[in-house]
Parts: C-alpha cells; sequence; structure tokens
C-alpha cells in the first residue's frame, strides 16, 4: 500500500480526469521563465495523455533551460500556438484543434505568460493544476493544494487516476519537479510524505542522481559570473540581504531576460538574512524581484501585494524600473516583514 502524498479533493479530481479524457488535443501550459516543477510536471501529463492515445500541445512562452534538456519530451515545447492547432470554433473547423486548456504550476492567468488568449481559448474549459497559496482558483476546475510541496505531486495523483502507471520517464519528470520545488528537500513542506514520493519515483525507475546532478549541482560559466557581478552589490541589513543586476550587466555576460539564474536560491544561504531579494533589470525595463524567506517568514503575502505570486519561502512579481525605484519600493515590504519576527 502506498502513503498519499497529497489530499486531494475527489470531487474535484474526477472534475479533472473527465476533463482529460473527453479531450483529443489538450492545450497544457508550463510558466515563464520555467523551472523544474512547471516543466517536469508538463511533460509528466504529457505522456499520460499521450499513453493515453491524445495528442496534447505543450507550451511555454521561453525557452526551457538547457539544464532541463534531459527531461523526456522536452523538444515538444511550443513557445506560442500555430495556426492549425487553433481551437475548434464554428468558424474554423478545425478537427485537429486544442479542445481544453491546463495551466500547470501557476497561480493566476497572466502566469501563462500570454499563451492564452481570451479570443482563442475563452470559450474552452480551463483546468489549472497547481500548489501555490497565492492561486486565485482562476479555472473551470482548479486541482490546487496549498499544502503540496510541489505541483508534480499533485501530477501523480492525476496521472495515476487516469488509469495510467507511473513508468521510468514520467518519474524522472515528476522527480525533477519534486527535487526543485523542494530545493532538495530541504523546504518546511519536505515531510516524510514527500520523502516516501521520492522513493516511490525511485522504484518506479526514475533517474534521481541525473535530476540531482543537472537540476541542483550544475550552474554554467555565465550564470557563475552574473553570480560574481550580483555578489559584488551584495547589501545586509536587519537580517534582510538584497543585490541587484543591471541590464547592462546582463547584456556584457550574453545573459537573456528569461534565464533563470538561480540566484535567489543561492542567496537565501546567507547567514545573517531571514529575508533575501534579488532585483533583476529586464530589457522591457521592468524588473524582476525575486524573494526567498528562512521558515516562519513570509514573502507571499507580498509578492501578491505587488502583482505576483508564490510560496511563503519563495515568491516573486514584475515590477516597473528602474532598479533604484523598483528596491525602494519592494524594500520596505520585506524590512517590514523581517522585523516583525526579530
Ligand atoms: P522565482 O523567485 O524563482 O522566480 O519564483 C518563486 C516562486 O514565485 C515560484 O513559485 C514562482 O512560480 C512564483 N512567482 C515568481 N514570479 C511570479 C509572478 O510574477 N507572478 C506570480 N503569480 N508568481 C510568481
Ligand atoms: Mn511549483
Amino acid at each position: 500500500m502506498r502513503t498519499s502524498e497529497a489530499m486531494m479533493n475527489p470531487i474535484v479530481l474526477n472534475k479533472a480526469v473527465h476533463l482529460l479524457k473527453q479531450s483529443k488535443r489538450p492545450l497544457i501550459i508550463s510558466h515563464p521563465r520555467p523551472d523544474g516543477d512547471t516543466i517536469g510536471s508538463t511533460l509528466a501529463l504529457r505522456l499520460a495523455l499521450v499513453y493515453l492515445g491524445k495528442s496534447p500541445v505543450v507550451a511555454c512562452v521561453h525557452p526551457i533551460p538547457e539544464m532541463l534538456s534531459y527531461l523526456p519530451g522536452v523538444k515538444t515545447f511550443v513557445s506560442s500556438i500555430p495556426e492549425d492547432i487553433d481551437p475548434v470554433t464554428p468558424a474554423t473547423q478545425h478537427t485537429s484543434g486544442v479542445d481544453l486548456v491546463v495551466a500547470v504550476d501557476m497561480s493566476d492567468l497572466e502566469r501563462t505568460g500570454g499563451i492564452y488568449q481570451e479570443t482563442r481559448h475563452g470559450q474552452l474549459s480551463l483546468l489549472v493544476i497547481d500548489h501555490h497559496e497565492t492561486n486565485d482558483e482562476f479555472g473551470d476546475v482548479n486541482l490546487v493544494d496549498p499544502t503540496a510541496a510541489a505541483t508534480a505531486l499533485l501530477m501523480a495523483e492525476l496521472i495515476e487516476a487516469l488509469g495510467i502507471t507511473i513508468d521510468t520517464d514520467i518519474a524522472t519528470c515528476l522527480l525533477t519537479g519534486i527535487i526543485t520545488d523542494t530545493r532538495g528537500l530541504r523546504t518546511t513542506n519536505t515531510t516524510p510524505a514527500v520523502l516516501s514520493f521520492v522513493a516511490r519515483m525511485i522504484e518506479a525507475g526514475g533517474d534521481y542522481l541525473s535530476v540531482v546532478q543537472k537540476t541542483l549541482d550544475s550552474v554554467t560559466y555565465w550564470q557563475m559570473r552574473a553570480w560574481g557581478i550580483a555578489l559584488n552589490r551584495l547589501q545586509l541589513h536587519n537580517g534582510v540581504a538584497w543585490t541587484t543586476l543591471p541590464i547592462a550587466e546582463k547584456q556584457q555576460l550574453g545573459i537573456e531576460d528569461h534565464a533563470d539564474l538561480g540566484f535567489s536560491n543561492f542567496l537565501s544561504r546567507i547567514a545573517e538574512a531571514n529575508i533575501s531579494v534579488s532585483f533583476l533589470e529586464m530589457n522591457d525595463g521592468t524588473v524582476k524581484v525575486s524573494m526567498r524567506a528562512r521558515p516562519g517568514y513570509n514573502v507571499a503575502w507580498i509578492a501578491k501585494e505587488l502583482g505576483g505570486g508564490g510560496h511563503r519561502q519563495a515568491a516573486g512579481c514584475s515590477i516597473p524600473g528602474p532598479l533604484s525605484v523598483a528596491s525602494e519600493r519592494v524594500l520596505p515590504y520585506v524590512f517590514q516583514e523581517a522585523q516583525e519576527k526579530s
């Protein structure tokens, strides 16, 4: 008998299964600046649906990071939806059109990064599979459990409810989700059930060693150079560590906007910091804010307040620049949160 890792509402689970079983060509969307959980969970669902004889389309507005290139099916991602797989409508009569939208690991509709378009997809059912506490239940069916350590756990339940046995490839995808979202099984929500889940995925043939080495223990040279530049600007005050990376420096290193530098997780290791924040300037003048909090501190509400979202321990948002304006706007909230607990 296996341990149930995620407490899923059976009625919602049944509705999700029904939607997927009815669909011939679901469009499955991962969030921008994709991480291991959104990509791993999406590719796991894709495989399960392929095994069921369906033709899923997987989409992400940004390229998939090189470190995730080992994932089975990763090359099938598209960054926009070609006309010929536009939804079936009375006007187009496409028989190959997408007939369901699935949003994976995102807390609001904006997080599809523009892949979801009201005019093209508004008439289709929308299934949301997510674990963010800031999730606003934007779907018709919301398989949302903020107590789950990763969307991958919810995806495992869904895949098994679809009658698919988790094989080697699906296990590797799901392992990637749980290992990356718990930063290598180090977050507060790493419960015995999570460890049992990891064991079960390894038993199913998931490539644990590759997942750990490629997602946690591999940083590109240019990524490391960018860390160096940002570390030069590192500041620490009243339990808050923060730094900035201006666009000019990013351009010099050839770092593109969509690259997730993994810098926030690195900053979160500063012993004196209860909260750490990185401010990355983007080409369009906006600033990507990425926050990490130690257990007992909460950055989800700050991100939500600023139009973003996330979890208590890891959250982010995008706000107008320049860097100095963005940091002056965010840091007062962060100092407030850090101070309340100290
Ligand atoms: P990161 O700081 O690594 O970009 O993201 C940390 C967490 O916050 C992830 O769970 C991510 O999905 C979420 N997050 C980051 N940026 C945004 C944003 O702009 N909007 C929303 N809703 N969530 C975000
Ligand atoms: Mn996640």
